[in-house]
């Protein structure tokens, strides 16, 4: 039998208590060893508030896995590679391209794994929609995301600093699974950016892409929440709905893997620690930060929560 994984897991918020305890505690693959987060704490598990104190303390941990922000993230990850860790980071992977890129040689010169998770890619339909698309002619794409900021980030007022991301933050979801599925890769046209005039990321967003693919992004929406994307083919239309875990072709229902996003990703961090492998793929960042690069942007009514 494999050997057990022992994790700390830093930043004990929203995501953490979610989805990340749950899945390690489901897994006969992982024990939580130990959390670090300056308030937040697990009950039954050692609570650090340090993580250089947790790394001296706890060699025994062989895996970091990072549910903060994005902006506080990389001086953790940092730090958890130095003192020879695996890691694993929640989505987006950095709040820069360039920090992202940093950690990968870092974890490459040590001979560490570095996971950058994209747990929307892990949903039921995504691999069966990947698998259909892959010989089929893409002739339109939209995708439809919208859902309300107070219900899912309630409170949450770093969605709205810089590095929070605003509407990208669910939005990545999206772009990192249309990268996943789409048989060609595609780059970003234009872009308009919705910023109330109090915050500074935006709060919806319209994208276009090449080959036409486009988004349409609100954190404003009320009532139904949608997280559809939408594929038409010169063979037919396939629809992913409710953020990848439900998947139509031409109208019919098409079974999915069964899988949960967290435990899948807790799986494959698993797999790549025990096989000495990294998975850090930055294409849905990279459109994001082209959407800010070329995106006109427009000022709307002041959001607060
Ligand atoms: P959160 O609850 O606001 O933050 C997580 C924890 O990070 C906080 O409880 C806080 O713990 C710690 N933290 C916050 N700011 C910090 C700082 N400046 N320095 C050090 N620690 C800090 O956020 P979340 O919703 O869990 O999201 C965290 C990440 O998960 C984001 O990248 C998000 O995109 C991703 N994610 C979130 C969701 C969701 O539904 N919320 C879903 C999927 C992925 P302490 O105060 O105890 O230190």
């Amino acid at each position: 039998m494999a050997e057990v994984l022992k994790v700390a897991l830093v930043g004990i918020g929203k995501i953490a208590r979610d989805q990340h305890v749950p899945a390690i505690r489901a897994s006969a693959d992982w024990i939580l060893a130990a959390t670090v987060s300056r308030q937040g704490r697990v009950d039954g598990v050692e609570a650090y508030t340090d993580i250089d104190r947790m790394l001296a303390e706890r060699p025994e941990i062989s895996v970091v896995s990072l549910c903060l922000p994005p902006v506080p993230r990389f001086a953790y990850a940092r730090a958890a590679l130095a003192a020879g860790r695996h890691v694993m980071l929640e989505k987006p992977p950095g709040a820069t391209l360039a920090e992202v890129q940093m950690l990968r040689d870092l974890a490459g010169r040590k001979g560490l794994t570095l996971f950058a998770t994209w747990h929307s890619r892990m949903a039921s339909g995504v691999a069966a929609a990947k698998r259909w698309l892959s010989d089929k002619q893409v002739t339109r794409a939209h995708i439809t995301w919208r859902e309300d900021v107070r219900k899912w980030h309630p409170g949450q007022d770093w969605v709205f600093e810089p590095g929070g991301m605003g509407v990208f933050d669910p939005g990545i979801n999206a772009l990192s699974i249309i990268t996943e599925i789409l048989p060609m890769p595609i780059h970003l046209t234009g872009a308009t950016l919705e910023y109330p005039e109090n915050r500074q990321t935006p709060i919806a967003a319209r994208l276009t892409f090449s080959d036409g693919v486009s988004a349409d992004f609100d954190w404003r929406q009320q009532g139904p929440q949608t997280w559809d994307i939408e594929v038409e083919t010169g063979e037919g239309v396939m629809v992913l709905h409710e953020g990848g875990n439900r998947l139509v072709i031409d109208g019919q229902e098409v079974p999915g893997s069964g899988a949960h996003e967290y435990p899948a990703l807790y799986a494959r961090m698993a797999r790549l620690v025990r096989d000495k492998q990294s998975d850090v793929d930055v294409t849905p960042m990279i459109h994001l930060a082209d959407a800010l690069t070329l995106g006109r942007r427009e000022m709307v009514a002041p959001f607060d929560f």
